[in-house]
C-alpha cells in the first residue's frame, strides 16, 4: 500500500468541452474543500479546473433526488450524426422539450451592455420580418403543439416597428403563455406604450432588467446609469398592472451584495410576480480570470437568497427537476401585505425529518409529484399558482385561501446557463430554455451561445469530430437510422 491520496473524493466522470478549442474533452467531477469542480484535460491545451458549485450536498441532490422523467418535443429538427452538443436541435438525443423558448426579433437595441451575449447594440442591422418571426413561432408550435412559454426577446424586442403586430401574432398562436424580454427603457419613456401592454392582460408578462441599485454596477453591466429608467418604467407598469419578473444579472463581487434588498424591494411593487437571477461570468474580458475561484455558480446565488433576504429559507430554494443543474426554484405567497415562503405555511412537525432538522416532502410520492409540478420551468404566474395551489391543498394543515390567484404568488428563478467552461454534455441535454434558430431548430440557450448564433457555426468546424456516417459509408458499413445507434 502506497500513502500518496489524492486530495479529493472523485464522484463522477463528465464529457466536457475545452473552453479554448471547443473540443469535446473527458472530465472528472470531484468534490474538494466544500466545491464540486470539473477537471478538464485538452490533448492541445492541457489541463482545466473549473468550479460547478460550493455546495456539494446541494449539487448530490440535484444529481440523484430531482430527476423526473423527460418529457419531449412532438418532433425532432435534427438526427444524431456528430453526437451531442454538435447536433442541436433539438436532435432525439435531447432529454426535455422547450418549457420556456425564446423568439428573437431583432439584433438592435438601445442600449449597448458590455456583458451583451447576442452583441446587440443600436448599429446591427434591421429588424427581423413579421413573416420570419411568424415562420419561427410556428416552427415552435410544430413542435410543442401549445408552447408553454415564449420570450420574445433580441436585441430589444419593444423597437420593432412591428412590436404589436408580432404580440397579436403570438396571440394568435396556441401559445399559452407570453414574455417580453425588454431593458425598460420604452416602457419608462413612452407611457402609451405602457398603457397598450396593459391591454394583453392574461398570459402575459413583462421581464424587465433590473440589476442593480448601484450606479457603478450598472454603469459596469449595462455601460448606462439606468436607476431613473428602471424607477419609471416601474410605476408605468405598476400603473397599468402589468405582471412583470425583475430579471436580475449577476457578476461576483459586483452586485451579489443586492441580492436580498432586490427580493424585498421586488416583494412591495404590486405588478411584480417575481424575480429572476442569471449569474454571468467575467470571462473573456477579465485578463486574469480563473475558472476554478472567480465563477460566480447557482449554489452561491441561493445562498445570498436565503442569507440576505430575511423572507426565504435554504430549503425553500429548490432544484427545478427539468434542469436541477442550471435551475433552482422558490416561491412565497403574499397575503395580507405579509410574503411567506412556502416552507413557511407547513407544520414542521409533519414534513421535517427530525434527525436531520430537513424539510423531506420530495419523499411522499404524492407530494412529491405535485411538488416536481409546481417547480417546473414551464409555469406562468398563472399556471404557478394553479400548482402551487394543488401542492398546497395536499399538504396537511395548510389554509389556502379562497381568493388565491396569481396575484398572491411570488417566485424566485436562478437561471445558470453554461459556458464553455461549465459545460457539460449530461446536463446540457436537459436543457428546457431554447431558442428558436431562424431557419426553424430549437437550440438550448447554452449551446446556441457557444455554437449556433447566426455566422458562429463556420468557426467551429474544426472543433467538431468528423461525421461517424460518412466514415461508414466509405467502408460500405450499413448505415443505421439516427437514434437506433445506441
Ligand atoms: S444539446 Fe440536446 S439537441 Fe443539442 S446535440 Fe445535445 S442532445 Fe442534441
Ligand atoms: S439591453 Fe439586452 S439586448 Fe440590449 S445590449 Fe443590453 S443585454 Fe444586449
Ligand atoms: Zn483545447
Amino acid at each position: 500500500m502506497t500513502t500518496k491520496i489524492r486530495p479529493y473524493l472523485f464522484y463522477d466522470v463528465a464529457l466536457a468541452l475545452c473552453s479554448r478549442c471547443l473540443r469535446k474533452v473527458e472530465a472528472k467531477v470531484v468534490f474538494q474543500d466544500g466545491c464540486v469542480y470539473m477537471d478538464k484535460r485538452c490533448p492541445e491545451h492541457g489541463k482545466e479546473r473549473v468550479l460547478l458549485a460550493d455546495d456539494i450536498e446541494y449539487y448530490k441532490k440535484c444529481r440523484e433526488v430531482f430527476l423526473k422523467p423527460p418529457e419531449q418535443p412532438l418532433h425532432n429538427q435534427t438526427p444524431v450524426r456528430y453526437g451531442c452538443p454538435y447536433d442541436c436541435g433539438l436532435c432525439p438525443d435531447h432529454e426535455q422539450h422547450s418549457c420556456l423558448a425564446l423568439i428573437e426579433v431583432t439584433d438592435q437595441c438601445n442600449l449597448r451592455c458590455p456583458i451583451c451575449y447576442a452583441d446587440s447594440g443600436p448599429d446591427r442591422p434591421g429588424f427581423r420580418s413579421l413573416e420570419q418571426i411568424e415562420g419561427m413561432m410556428d416552427a415552435l408550435v410544430r413542435s410543442e403543439g401549445e408552447p408553454d412559454v415564449v420570450q420574445l426577446s433580441g436585441g430589444e424586442p419593444t423597437i420593432h416597428p412591428d412590436f404589436f403586430a408580432i404580440l397579436d401574432a403570438a396571440r394568435a398562436r396556441p401559445i399559452k403563455h407570453l414574455m417580453v424580454n425588454t431593458n425598460g427603457l420604452r416602457i419608462a419613456e413612452d407611457r402609451e406604450f405602457a398603457r397598450r401592454l396593459g391591454t394583453y392582460r392574461q398570459g402575459f408578462e413583462i421581464y424587465l432588467q433590473f440589476d442593480s441599485f448601484k450606479r457603478e454596477a450598472l454603469m459596469e453591466l449595462r455601460g448606462a446609469d439606468l436607476r431613473r429608467i428602471r424607477a419609471k418604467a416601474l410605476e408605468h407598469l405598476n400603473e397599468f398592472d402589468v405582471s412583470t419578473t425583475l430579471v436580475v444579472t449577476l457578476k461576483k463581487g459586483l452586485n451579489d451584495d443586492e441580492v436580498g434588498e432586490i427580493v424585498r424591494f421586488a416583494l412591495e411593487q404590486p405588478c411584480v410576480r417575481g424575480v429572476t437571477f442569471q449569474p454571468v461570468q467575467a470571462a473573456g474580458r477579465l485578463e486574469a480570470f480563473d475558472p476554478a475561484t472567480d465563477r460566480l455558480t447557482l449554489t452561491e446565488v441561493r445562498r445570498a437568497i436565503y442569507e440576505q433576504s430575511g423572507v426565504f429559507r435554504a430549503e425553500d430554494v429548490i432544484p427545478v427537476p427539468c434542469h436541477p443543474d442550471c435551475l433552482a426554484m422558490a416561491y412565497a405567497l403574499k397575503i395580507g401585505g405579509q410574503a411567506i415562503p412556502l416552507t413557511g405555511m407547513i407544520d414542521p412537525q409533519v414534513l421535517i425529518d427530525g434527525a436531520r432538522n430537513t424539510i423531506v416532502f420530495e419523499q411522499e410520492p404524492e407530494l412529491r409529484g405535485k411538488l416536481f409540478q409546481a417547480f417546473s420551468t414551464n409555469h406562468s404566474p398563472e399556471s404557478g399558482a394553479a400548482s402551487l395551489r394543488e401542492l398546497l391543498c395536499c399538504l396537511p394543515s395548510v389554509q389556502v385561501p379562497d381568493s388565491f390567484g396569481y396575484a398572491n404568488v411570488f417566485r424566485i428563478l436562478i437561471v445558470q446557463f453554461m459556458d464553455a467552461y461549465s459545460m457539460d454534455v449530461r446536463s446540457v441535454k436537459k436543457s428546457c430554455i431554447h431558442i428558436v434558430h431562424p431557419d426553424g431548430r430549437l437550440i438550448p440557450f447554452d449551446t446556441y451561445n457557444l455554437f449556433y448564433r447566426e455566422g458562429r457555426e463556420q468557426a467551429w468546424e474544426d472543433a467538431r469530430p468528423a461525421d461517424p456516417w460518412a466514415g461508414r459509408k466509405k467502408v460500405g458499413l450499413p448505415i443505421l437510422a439516427a437514434g437506433a445507434a445506441q
